[in-house]
Parts: structure tokens; sequence; C-alpha cells
């Protein structure tokens, strides 16, 4: 202790300061003051608290995806951090959200306090826990991880707590139009290493999920003219994938399949109850938030395991699905809940009740989001498996750093903070475009053969 206390000093030093003040005479003992108050500073923290001085949006699609990442700046010369705040179907909204109303609030803030920079963003819109909002708030709580562990020296990962596994264990999609190009694509992930596989074969006719849509049956006769889906046939066309992929890639292989919310909670029921012969690692997404009600009735008529949350943004939603142990896997998407430290949180809390966790992890994350999953990953002792999906080269080379894929495994660049760099003039030659269908990134509209919109 740098500044010793006399002993006939009682009350303790702030006291005596504040009388010394009032009696007028603190004035003469202020410089030994501030060198004894720097003394502590250099002694306890080694570098004064780096402070925000700028906080800037970089919007990039080297991959088609359109990424948002937030990056800010302290006083400290060379010390910034970076965030994702993807959100790529209504991606030019993150931008303002965070230039507009988080930087001004936070403009000079310390950097080490993430906690409560993290709370002072929440409550500063009074209505919260949405999209574009909770991804802003996403970016920034990620470049401030980025930046604590860049002052230290330190991966993040180190940070909070240290690995308790080597590497991150992934799942890969294997997708095709019909049934025998599903299961080549599977046999393939499996020979390069993979252990966990998702499966998810085309609708003839109908855009299916996580696969190429087939040629059109003429016998369906639809009452419009957009993209289609049926819940039953979905349902045959997914039991039947199952069955064909326990039978030709065997026993030991962890089979995955994204239901994507699109039975009916009745239809999603029955579906899991048929699944359960078929020994799967889990079943994704059975039905949406909309009707979380229904996972009781799944939890009462089989074993299955589930996995749900990437739509999730807000507590009122995991909260109950974990504490009621109605789920498997928790796995949301980082930025839609708000960055790291309430995906800890939400990890911690599963850990209490035997829930694992699986993020969201496909490609409208940026590559620091996966980054995050994966520290995370590593970190905690629920983790259960981490869906992955490539970076080409041009990604990778304006995000510098990425994990790397061995064998299934991912693993993370050491260096400190997430431990990545961003080309930002080369993420600039990849500007947000509008796709072919004009839609600015949002998705179309999916109908039922009588024309009635459902959920994507
Ligand atoms: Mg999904």
């Amino acid at each position: 202790m740098p500044f010793d206390m006399p002993a006939k000093f009682p009350l303790g030093r702030r006291n005596l300061l504040k009388t010394l003040a009032s009696a007028g005479i603190l004035g003469m003992l202020s410089p030994i003051t501030e060198k004894a108050e720097a003394q502590v500073a250099s002694a306890t923290r080694g570098v004064p608290v780096p402070k925000i001085k700028d906080i800037s949006v970089i919007e990039t699609a080297p991959q088609g995806s359109r990424l948002t990442v937030v990056k800010i700046t302290t006083d400290q010369p060379g010390l910034y951090g970076y965030g994702c705040a993807t959100f790529t179907q209504r991606a030019d909204l993150v931008k303002p959200a965070v230039e507009r109303y988080l930087k001004p609030l936070l403009m000079n803030k310390p950097t080490n306090r993430i906690e409560d920079i993290w709370w002072t963003c929440y409550d500063s819109s009074y209505w919260r826990n949405g999209p574009v909002l909770n991804n802003a708030i996403s970016g920034v709580d990620q470049a401030l991880w980025d930046i604590k562990g860049r002052l230290a020296g330190m991966s993040v990962y180190d940070l909070v707590g240290g690995k308790c596994r080597e590497a991150v264990d992934t799942y890969a999609h294997a997708d095709g139009q019909e049934y025998e190009q599903v299961i080549a694509a599977a046999k393939q992930y499996i020979a390069q290493g993979w252990r966990h596989v998702r499966v998810q074969v085309g609708l003839p006719g109908m855009a299916g999920y996580g696969a190429q849509h087939g040629a059109a049956q003429e016998t369906f006769k639809p009452l419009t003219n957009a993209p289609l889906f049926e819940p039953t046939y979905q349902f045959r066309r997914a039991i039947k994938l199952l069955e064909i992929a326990r039978t030709e890639l065997g026993e030991e292989v962890e089979l995955l399949h994204d239901m994507h919310e699109r039975l009916t909670p009745n239809l999603a029921v029955e579906f899991c109850k048929q699944a359960e012969k078929f020994r799967m690692y889990f079943l994704e997404d059975p039905l949406s938030p909309e009707d979380l009600g229904y996972f009781k009735q799944i939890r009462q008529n089989c074993a299955t395991p589930i996995a749900m949350g990437e739509l999730f943004n807000s507590p009122h939603e995991w909260s109950p699905l974990i504490d009621e142990q109605l789920i498997d896997y928790i796995r949301c998407h980082l930025s839609q809940v708000g960055g790291f430290t309430p995906a800890r949180k939400i990890s911690l809390l599963a850990e209490n009740y035997g829930v694992r966790t699986a993020w969201h992890g496909p490609g409208d994350v940026s590559p620091i989001g996966h980054t995050a999953h994966c520290h995370l990953d590593l970190v905690s002792h629920n983790f259960g498996i981490q869906e992955y999906t490539p970076f080409n080269d041009r990604t990778q080379e304006v995000f510098q750093g990425c994990p790397q894929m061995k064998d299934g495994y991912l693993w993370v660049s050491e260096k400190p903070g997430w431990g990545m760099e961003i080309d930002e003039k080369l993420a600039a030659k990849f500007p947000f475009t509008n796709p072919v269908n004009g839609l600015n990134g949002g998705w179309g509209e999916l109908r039922t053969l009588d024309g009635t919109v459902i959920k994507q």
C-alpha cells in the first residue's frame, strides 16, 4: 500500500481528507494526495483506464451476407476492439442504432465497465429486448470484451475463466434436393472428420428449409404464385430422410435436423415422437417462439433431445424453457440476445439445469461473432456443439485470424481479445448491395397452397 495511514487517524483516509478539506488545508496536501493516488492506480491497474473515444460501424459483404461490425476506439493509442452486430434481414437499421443512439450515450465512458455499459445501453431505449437494438448492443458489448482482452494481453476465454476443452466441436450441414444427395454430402463430412452432421432434404416443388428446391409437381395446383410450403409434406420427407440417414450412415454419427419452426404445434409433437427411434443428437426448433407452451407436450411424449432459441431476443423467452428443463440445448443467436455478456449468463443459467449450449452460427454471423461463440464454447462446461459454416477466402482476408477448422473442430487464435483484426480498407470494397429480390436483404414471402402466408 503506497499510502500508509497513520494509526492516529482511526476514521480512515477518506474521512481525514474530508476533514482537511472542510478546514481549507487540503490544497496544501493535494500534490501528495495526487501522487499517492497515482501510485495506487499504477500498482493496481498498471495503466490508466481507457475511455471510449469513438464508435463506428463497419458494413461489409465479402461472402454475400451483410455483416455489421462495431468498432470502438479508445483514447489510448492503438487500443480498439471489434464486436459483431450482424442482422442480415434488416442490416441497414443497425448502423444508425449504434451511431445515433449508443455512440452519444457512451462517449468518454471507461471501457472496463462492460456490465455497466451493457445495462446503460439496454435501459436507454426504455422499450427493449428487440432485434436491431439488441444487435447494436451486441456490437458494443463484444468490442468492449475485445478491448479488455487486448489491454490485459489475454484471450477473452482466459479473462472469463479459461478453457475447459482444447477446441470447439462442430456440426456440418449436409443438404440436398434428394435423399441420396444428402447422404453423399454427409459421408463426405464424416470422411473429413466430423462426428456431427445436420441433414436437410429439399421438397420437390416447394420451398423447403436448408436445401435447394426440387422440380415442381404439377399436382399441387396452388392458388398463389409465391414460394410454397405445406407442413405435412415436409413432415413426411424429413422423417423419411432421418430413417435413410440412420440406415446409410450407421449408428456412430450424431444426427441433427432443423425443423425451422414450420410445422403446426401438434404436428411438431408427432414429429419428435416419430424421430425418437433415430436417436438424434438434437432436433432443432420444433416450435416457433409463439408456441413455447407446446414444449411440455413434446417432453411428455418422447425423449428426443430438443434444441431451441435462435430467434429469441428476451430473457422472458429462454428462462422458462431452461428452468422447467423443457429443452436440452439453448441455441440463441449471440447478437440477437445482446452480445457475449448476456450469452455468458444464459450459459451459466443453463448449466444449473442440465441444459447445454449450441449457439446459432451459420453465415449470418460475422467471423467476429463466430469467434465470440468459440470463446464461449471453450469456457462453458455445459457446451454441447457449435453450428459451423465455412468462411470463404475473401472473408478470411477481410477478417484476419478466423477460427481454423480441423477434423470437425474449430481452433481459435491465441492472440489477445478475440485474436482478430479487420482489414477495413478491404472490407470497404464489399459494400452492401440490394439483392435480386429487391428486398434489401429481407426475406420474401412463403405461402401454403391456398395462399395463406406462413412463418419462414
Ligand atoms: Mg435453425
